[in-house]
């Protein structure tokens, strides 16, 4: 089950962080392993390192 208020707010700083420094220390609020962000040009997607939990596809703009 997802709380997408919460989801929204990390994953609002994770793409903040990573617009400006290129990565990010925030964590995956499921299991504090750091997100990671995979970018593939026409989308994008973000992660969790730990297989089979957070996981979240973007298209670009
Ligand atoms: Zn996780």
């Amino acid at each position: 089950m997802i709380d997408w208020e919460m989801m929204r707010k990390v994953l609002d700083k994770f793409f903040d962080d990573c617009a400006k420094y290129g990565k990010s220390d925030v964590k995956c609020p499921y299991c504090g392993t750091p997100l990671e962000c995979r970018d593939f040009g026409v989308s994008y997607e973000v992660r969790c390192q730990t297989p089979n939990c957070f996981r979240q596809g973007f298209r670009g703009i």
